[in-house]
């Protein structure tokens, strides 16, 4: 009998993307696999069980993949933080940090009222900037993050440590 995969299983590493020295995890083969798809948005709610979540919000862009899918299982609602100028109504936004230069994410001043009880959901925690800008403009509106769930974690690249001391509980399927 084979043996069963896990989520790591479905998941490739691209040598040299998006540029030279890179090597780019990518999660485009477990999202296209039924099973291994349905095994990652079930692994990243079982922490959550009996827990008050109101709000998914997911990180630009396979943050809205898994985001979206968990939201539908909660049967809450869904919120994207998107890239600069990509949102159409009033937005809030905060700059952080990339190896070279900076970027910038918003997310709509009405999204979250506060006191609601927030998940975060993006696909992989590197150096942890990007899902640190999306945790200050989910408080800046007052909402409250109940988690921060990710199918990868480079533990070398500092993200859960960064996360962990700003107060946040991180939870990762696979390193
Ligand atoms: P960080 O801000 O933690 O350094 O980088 C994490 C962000 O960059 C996430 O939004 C993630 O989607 C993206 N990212 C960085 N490296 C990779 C990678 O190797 N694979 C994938 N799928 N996303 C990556």
């Amino acid at each position: 009998m084979p043996a069963t995969k896990t989520v790591q299983d479905y998941i490739r590493t691209i040598v040299d993307f998006p540029h030279e020295g890179i090597m780019f995890r990518d999660v485009t083969t477990l999202f296209a696999d039924p099973r291994g798809f349905r095994m990652a948005i079930d692994q990243m709610l079982h922490p959550y069980a009996g827990l008050r979540i109101d709000k998914v919000v997911g990180l630009e862009a396979r943050g809205f993949i898994l985001g979206g899918a968990i939201a539908h299982q909660l049967s809450v609602g869904f919120v994207p933080i998107r890239k600069k100028g990509k949102l159409p109504g009033a937005t809030i936004s905060e700059a952080y940090t990339l190896e070279y230069g900076e970027a910038i994410v918003e997310v709509h001043d009405d999204a979250i009222k506060a006191g609601e009880t927030v998940l975060v959901v993006d696909d992989l925690l590197a150096t942890g900037g990007t899902a640190e800008a999306g945790i200050k403009l989910i408080e800046r509106l007052g909402g409250k993050i109940v988690s921060c769930a990710f199918v990868i974690d480079l533990p070398d690249l500092g993200g859960r440590k960064r996360l962990e001391a700003m107060g946040m509980e991180v939870h990762a399927l696979c390193a």
